[in-house]
């Protein structure tokens, strides 16, 4: 199976569903080795098999994003199961029902944080290195539409996904000059459990895989010049 992967490990956070597992079955389909790491290990495991029927190599891996102890020890299990890590797409997170911030729990703000912001500094911590050790790699983060515009009812799910591309620019300043490039994907509305049957499950949506081309291009060497850019992908509407 040749491809822009061939030879290379990745990992995939949040692989178990939606934009991570159209993201791990499209790097496998180009030769990657992917961890596919999610706390869901029923689906994580249905992506392997999935990745596997298609003649892909992949295997699973429970992580809790929301802490550096799992992800430290994700980072480790790719390099000790597949010899070391090239690219990786941290892509986990979750969304809370809409409320405005005068209705806010803060336990609800410190959830979401947590999970869709906390979660990417641990990864790029433990990934840099593991890449670095390898002469260089290719990161994206899953950021949002909602990382480039408020949201109104999704105050923490905004800053959250803001603070994704802070994140994002900022380790690109620190790394690209080392070989370790760092983007984000904004993604529109994409049709993933995440939105369906939720007050956003319009019909103007993204297939995920529409977002796993764009992901897969960020983490290719196609994009070799392209680093700390926020991509968004929404055709064109705005979600
Ligand atoms: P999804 O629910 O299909 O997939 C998310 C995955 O993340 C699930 O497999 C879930 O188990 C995993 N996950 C959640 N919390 C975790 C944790 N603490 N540790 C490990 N794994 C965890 O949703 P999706 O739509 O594919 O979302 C993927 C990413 O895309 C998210 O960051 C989301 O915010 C972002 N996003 C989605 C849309 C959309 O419209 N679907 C739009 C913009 C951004």
């Amino acid at each position: 199976m040749a491809g822009r992967f061939e030879g290379k490990v990745a990992i995939v956070t949040g692989g178990a569903s939606g934009i991570g597992r159209a993201t791990s079955l499209r790097l496998a389909s180009e030769g990657a080795s992917v961890l596919v790491a999610d706390r869901d290990e029923p689906m994580g495991t249905e992506t392997v098999e999935l990745i596997e029927a298609a003649g892909g190599t992949a295997s699973f891996e429970r992580v809790d994003v929301r802490s550096e102890e799992s992800v430290a020890g994700m980072v480790a299990t790719a390099v000790e199961r597949y010899g070391g890590l090239d690219v990786a797409h941290n892509n986990a997170g979750v969304v809370d029902r809409v409320m405005r911030i005068t209705e806010m729990a803060a336990d609800r703000w410190d959830r979401m944080i947590a999970t869709n912001l906390s979660s990417v500094f641990y990864c790029l911590k433990h990934e840099v290195p593991a890449m670095l050790e390898r002469g260089g790699g290719a990161i994206v983060n899953t950021s949002s539409g909602a990382g480039l515009h408020g949201g109104a009812g999704l105050a923490h799910y905004s800053a959250a996904k803001h603070g994704v591309i802070g994140l994002t620019r900022s380790a690109s300043d620190e790394f690209a000059r080392e070989g370790v490039r760092v983007n984000a994907v904004c993604p529109g509305l994409v049709d993933t459990p995440l939105v369906q049957g939720s007050v956003f499950d319009v019909d103007f949506k993204a297939d995920p895989s529409q977002i796993a081309e764009v992901v897969a291009w960020l983490l290719s060497d196609d994009s070799s010049w392209v680093s700390g850019q926020p991509i968004e992908v929404n055709g064109g509407g705005r979600g």
